[in-house]
């Protein structure tokens, strides 16, 4: 593919990724989905290897590289055929992070972001409620100032890593209603009143953890506040986009590699006497799919560049690709399966265990519906309701 220009700089990260992916996911990842757990050591490992912390500062522990290499960690990991453990490591290195790198105090980097970084301490990210996910100028979880602490009351629910994290990037409401009553805190897990109310059982991804949280007049202090109060929802907004650029890249990285092992199936599998291959209704059905799925991956590409530039369409590039992304894996997931006949209904099948997640691509930071918002609220302006 012309587009993007992998330089040998990439190539040698890209190679590192993959022996990462090959050595420690890829043969633990059935065992991990089955046991329902991956071992917190994977984020050790992944911290000295410089995996959790590509695009922030070297001072606080990062290495200091673009969003290319965010796209190149991604596209490897996933190929460890264990999402679960993905969605574990990206909360880690990109979605719950990012806020504190980008706003947060000296002090909370230095006790919060490099531990994050080296694997040392597991992050989660909470801004879900029991009450609702794509309205987040409405979360209801308050924090209300008491003699130098924040008191935190409410509940967070879907929480990646919520069972196992040290701390949270937590969204509260220290403001009144919308969206400038929203700020972002630090909450460390061993604080009196925190508790993990439910370990959530998912369809799929059994690996990574996704939890239930409840707070009942945790204290935290003032000090722990990211950045300035009343600002947490405009955060948000601005690390969704690497967020949402990572599931985007997640779902064309899957796709890729389950069209190879079906475009395999079909040229092996006969029936009438002829591969599945040589039938033109899988022929054609197949072309489809290569090219939407070209498609796709350029369009994250493009919006990885723009990202990287700091063009200001950005946001209604992003969404774009996520919102291809999600929809196109949703319909691939399910046509590959189709290729498999009855293997693509068998356990030991991996385009069958796929599946059971499709769902799931179009809801995780921010559901396609969302997506079509931004997209409609910056193309359509003048002519929105
Ligand atoms: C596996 C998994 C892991 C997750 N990890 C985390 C995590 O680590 N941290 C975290 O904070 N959250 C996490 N989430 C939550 C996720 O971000 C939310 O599920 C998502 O934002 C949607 O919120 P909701 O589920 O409350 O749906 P709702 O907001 O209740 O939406 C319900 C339906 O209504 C639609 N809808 C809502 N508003 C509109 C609108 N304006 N126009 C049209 N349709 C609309 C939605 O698209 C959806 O189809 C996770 C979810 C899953 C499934």
């Amino acid at each position: 593919m012309p587009f993007p220009q992998w330089t040998d700089q990439h190539r040698a990260f890209r190679d590192s990724v993959r022996r990462f992916t090959q050595d420690e996911i890829r043969p633990n990842a059935e065992r991990w989905q089955m046991e329902g757990y991956f071992p917190d050591d994977l984020f050790r490992k992944a911290g000295k290897l410089g995996f959790l912390g590509i695009r922030f500062d070297p001072e606080w522990g990062g290495s200091g590289l673009d969003y290319w290499y965010t796209v190149i960690l991604v596209e490897e990991l996933v190929k460890g055929r264990d999402l679960g453990c993905v969605v574990g490591l990206l909360v880690q290195c990109e979605m719950a992070t990012s806020v504190i790198h980008d706003h947060g105090s000296d002090e909370l980097r230095r006790d919060w972001l490099l531990p994050a970084i080296s694997g040392e301490k597991i992050i989660a990210l909470g801004v879900t409620e029991p009450g609702g996910g794509s309205d987040v100028a409405s979360l209801r979880t308050t924090a209300k100032l008491d003699g130098g602490d924040y008191v935190i009351r409410g509940a967070k629910t879907f929480i990646s890593n919520g069972t196992r994290a040290d701390f949270i990037t937590l969204a509260v409401r220290t403001g009144g209603p919308g969206p400038d009553g929203v700020s972002l805190l630090v909450c460390p897990t061993d604080m009196d009143g925190f508790s993990v109310s439910k370990r959530l059982k998912k369809i799929d991804l059994h690996s990574s953890d996704t939890a239930e949280l409840f707070f009942d007049d945790v204290r935290v202090p003032e000090r722990f506040l990211i950045g300035k109060e009343g600002s947490g929802f405009h955060y948000i907004m601005g690390s969704f986009q690497g967020e949402r650029l990572v599931l985007a890249t997640m779902a064309n990285a899957l796709c890729r590699d389950l069209l190879d092992d079906t475009l395999a199936y079909l040229e092996e599998r006969k029936a009438f006497g002829k591969t599945i291959a040589s039938m033109q209704i899988w022929r054609h059905r197949m072309a489809d799919l290569m090219t939407e799925l070209e498609a796709s991956e350029l369009l994250a590409y493009r919006a990885a560049d723009q990202l990287v530039s700091g063009d200001p369409e950005a946001e209604v590039g992003v969404s774009m690709a996520k919102l291809y992304a999600a929809e196109l894996a949703r319909r691939l997931i399910l046509d590959c399966g189709q290729a498999f006949g009855g293997y693509g209904f068998m356990e030991e099948c991996y385009v069958a265990r796929c599946t059971r997640g499709v769902q799931n691509w179009g809801i995780g930071a921010g559901t396609s519906e969302i997506m079509r918002e931004i997209i409609s609220k910056r193309r359509m302006g003048s002519r929105r309701p």
